[in-house]
């Protein structure tokens, strides 16, 4: 395993180690069971049981079942299997909070005693009131001042259900002037007459989130609690009620920005919304970001935790684009899914001159060469086949490479045929295309003296199975769905599109799989719930190409173009450089985070990609960023500037702080295009940029005096072009200035020679 790159918790957790505060590493998962887990959890599953991982420690799996009025015995169900899905240890068993309610009931007790809670009266909207806000401070409650005994009367009362809900709760005594206000005399309990999922009706008094939450990381000895950032105001009644508590734990508190992607919504609360109103199937819907969605819609846990240590913890939070999530799934499945044919929008393919019942076995490989896995099956070539509609139009438009009427295209591992004739039903549509093969192309020959247009898949009529395909898109149709408004109005009413198709018979076995890639249409898997071997039903995991952002990267390569039986040897399809950076990124984790992290500072995909295909100019990017180039200038200049060794930037001759006076000084000291020059003289051989830009005085001429001479010449130089120019041809402004500057040798500050160029030929 590749190490993880540290963070601000980790380096928390260090020093808390390297100090002896701690002497191991102990961190809890404490869902409240109200609903199904969702990616923004598996975030922090994998933060809090990876670091348990990381430090040989340990990570409970907790329930927070202090709220019987949603909880359910289902969600807990549901969110043991997800955690163990998503490949975590949580040791024997769960533990719930409310196999403590008799431990926190007797730490309220205590603080009664110690005059440090009381029984307070007031109803809701009282209790707010009195609260006070950000600039008054609150006002006591008139049962602040209850003794000691009189509130634990009252607190028995309480627990054996003699008064209704919100009749009496139990505060904190800490400071009605306090400026953060959750630590106005907060609530530690209130009376819920409600069946809870594991203790039935032994209590209707319920202890809040405030109080159990310390009280339950401080029972298990939790070093290092952390949560999401909206908590940080609780930080300090954490603490409170941890000190007051005399438990020896002393859990402390770090709160991350909690993780959201675009075009989704996240919040169970919204969550279960969909699934009430059935705007989904279920919570295992393959287009939620439930972990139980997810695994139904083929992706794998590897895939999910891998995302989750790419994306990384921050306390900032922020959006993550959808298309990382399925760049890191698709690179997942690239390596494990074998690949076969299915068509999915099927029209006839008929060959006229090939024997009618002859059937062709062709032993084709499930893997390409640069996959490198072995494996393979027999597919069978015959008289009559599908292939996919897409692939043909009978009027081809403009760089259409495929099938068209006289065309000769290759059916992939197949012949090569031509086709001769359309047949079209009474709306028009073509539904078959007959076409007449040339029996010497197995195996890579083209047909003598023709060109071929393209290779396109198919599947044989006569055994392909039927299939139902599920085409998924985004759930919303907005980037930010709860930004405002109503959330279901975003929903996208195209986010489910259903084909019937024809696939490989070797797919019914249920022995390949159950991710496949469906050459040239994604990744594909069997449906959980709904597929069954004589009524298969496939999802579509993820595209090839990246459908959220513009350019595709990393896109798997296609499997080998011969069939085995056909013996000539081809060599493997070169790669392309993309290609190649994709895959080195599939290999080191370096340079997978490097490639998100890049686009997070700014740097376009483009410039990413080229960035991350070695380490090498990463090395270089961050040497010039630590030096105080911001990033997007650190790339332009490198890419654009710095001399390579074959593919890779060289060493820094000089001190890279001198490539900072390099950039910052054009369009001051020197211009841009002296800049590029000194930029070479740096990176080969080591020197002072300032020194150089002295000595080849480089200094940046923008002083009228100077430039003026140059531009009268010029002028003087081109004079028709000067009388077009003022004749209206605007456009000759550019061919000045390049004039102009290259007299200058490039030194002239272009701004003040258009300035000067417009006076003059006015
Ligand atoms: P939601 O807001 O989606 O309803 P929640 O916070 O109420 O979720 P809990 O069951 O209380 O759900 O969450 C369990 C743990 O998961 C908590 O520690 C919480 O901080 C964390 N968590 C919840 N949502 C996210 C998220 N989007 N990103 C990271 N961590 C999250
Ligand atoms: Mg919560």
């Amino acid at each position: 395993m590749t190490s993880k790159p540290s963070d601000f918790i980790r380096d928390i957790i260090d020093a808390d180690l390297a100090s002896g505060k701690h002497t191991e590493v102990k961190t809890r998962f404490p869902p409240e069971p109200n609903g199904y887990l969702h990616i923004g959890h598996a975030k922090s599953i994998c933060l809090n049981f990876g670091l348990a991982k990381q430090y040989g420690g340990q990570c409970n799996l907790r329930f927070d079942d202090t709220n019987p009025a949603k909880e359910d015995q289902e969600y807990v169900d549901s969110i043991c299997a997800d955690v163990r899905w998503l490949g975590f240890d949580y040791g024997s068993e769960a533990l719930f909070a409310s196999d403590y309610f008799e431990t926190f009931y007797s730490i309220a007790l205590k603080l009664i005693r110690e005059g440090k809670a009381y029984v307070c009266s007031l109803n809701e909207e009282e209790i707010r009131e009195y609260r006070g806000s950000l600039k008054e401070a609150g006002t006591a409650s008139p049962h602040r001042s209850r003794t000691v005994d009189e509130n634990l009367d009252l607190f028995a009362r309480m627990r054996v259900g003699e008064f209704k809900d919100g009749a009496h709760v139990l505060r904190a005594k800490i400071d009605m002037g306090a400026s953060n206000m959750k630590m106005r005399d907060p609530l530690l309990y209130r009376i819920r007459h409600q069946s809870h999922h594991r203790t039935g009706d032994t209590w209707c008094l319920y202890p809040m989130y405030d109080f159990a939450h310390p009280l339950e990381d401080a029972l298990e000895g939790i070093t290092h609690s952390i949560c999401t950032l909206e908590f940080e105001n609780n930080r300090p009644l954490y603490d409170w009620v941890v000190a007051n508590s005399a438990l020896p734990g002393k859990p402390e508190q770090t709160e991350f920005a909690r993780l959201g992607l675009d075009y989704s919504v996240m919040s169970k609360r919204k969550l279960f919304q969909l699934v009430e109103q059935e705007r989904v199937s279920g919570w295992d819907d393959p287009r939620m970001l439930t972990v139980s969605g997810m695994r139904r819609r083929g992706y794998r846990p590897e895939a999910i935790v891998r995302f989750c240590d790419l994306i990384g913890v921050s306390k900032n939070n922020s959006t993550v684009d959808m298309g990382k999530l399925e760049y890191v799934v698709r690179d997942d499945l690239n390596p494990i899914a074998p690949r076969v044919m299915a068509v999915l929008r099927p029209i006839k393919l008929v060959i006229n001159n090939y024997e009618a019942g002859k059937s062709e076995a062709l032993t084709v490989p499930f893997f390409p060469p640069d996959i490198g896995k072995p494996g393979e099956r027999e597919v069978h070539f015959g008289r009559e086949l599908y292939i996919e509609s897409t692939d043909f139009e009978e009027e081809p438009s403009k760089g259409f490479r495929r099938m068209a009427p006289g065309r000769w295209i290759r059916l992939r591992y197949g012949y090569c045929v031509r086709c001769d004739e359309v047949i079209k039903n009474d709306d028009g549509e073509v539904v078959e295309v007959r076409c007449s093969y040339d029996d010497s192309t197995l195996g890579g020959t083209s047909p003598e003296g023709e060109k071929v247009w393209g290779i396109i898949h198919w599947v044989n009529a006569a055994d392909s199975l039927p299939a139902e395909i599920r085409i998924y898109d985004r759930l919303f149709s907005a980037a930010a769905p709860d930004a405002g408004g109503n959330f279901l109005d975003y929903l996208n009413s195209d986010s489910l599109e259903t084909l019937e198709a024809w696939v490989e018979p070797c797919l019914a076995g249920g022995d390949v799989g159950p991710q496949v890639q469906f050459e040239r249409q994604g990744y594909f898997v069997p449906d959980s719930v709904d597929s069954r071997p004589d009524a298969l039903v496939f999802n579509r995991i993820v595209g090839l190409k990246d459908s959220w952002s513009k350019k595709a990267v990393a896109e798997p390569s296609t499997p080998a173009e011969k069939p085995k039986s056909a013996r000539s040897a081809t060599r493997p399809k070169s790669r392309s450089k993309a290609e190649i950076r994709g895959a080195a990124r599939y290999r080191d984790a370096t340079l997978a985070s490097r490639f998100i992290r890049y686009q997070d500072v700014g740097l376009s995909e483009g410039d990413a990609d080229v960035l991350t295909g070695s380490l090498t100019w990463g090395d270089r990017l961050e040497a010039l960023n630590a030096a105080g180039m911001p990033w997007d200038l650190a790339a332009k200049w490198l890419l654009n500037e710095h001399p390579r060794e074959g593919d890779d930037p060289i060493e820094f001759a000089s001190d890279v702080s001198e490539f900072l006076v390099v950039t910052t000084a054009s369009g001051t000291l020197i211009t841009t295009t002296s800049g590029s020059k000194l930029w070479g003289q740096l990176a080969r051989e080591p020197g002072s940029a300032k020194a150089l830009i002295k000595s080849q005085g480089l200094e940046q001429v923008s002083d009228d005096a100077s430039i003026q001479p140059i531009i009268d010449k010029v002028i003087a130089d081109n004079a028709s072009k000067a009388s077009a120019y003022r004749g209206g041809k605007d456009t000759l402004m550019g061919f000045f200035i390049g004039q102009v500057m290259r007299a200058s040798k490039g030194k002239a500050n272009a701004e003040k020679v258009k300035e000067l160029l417009l006076a003059a030929l006015a």
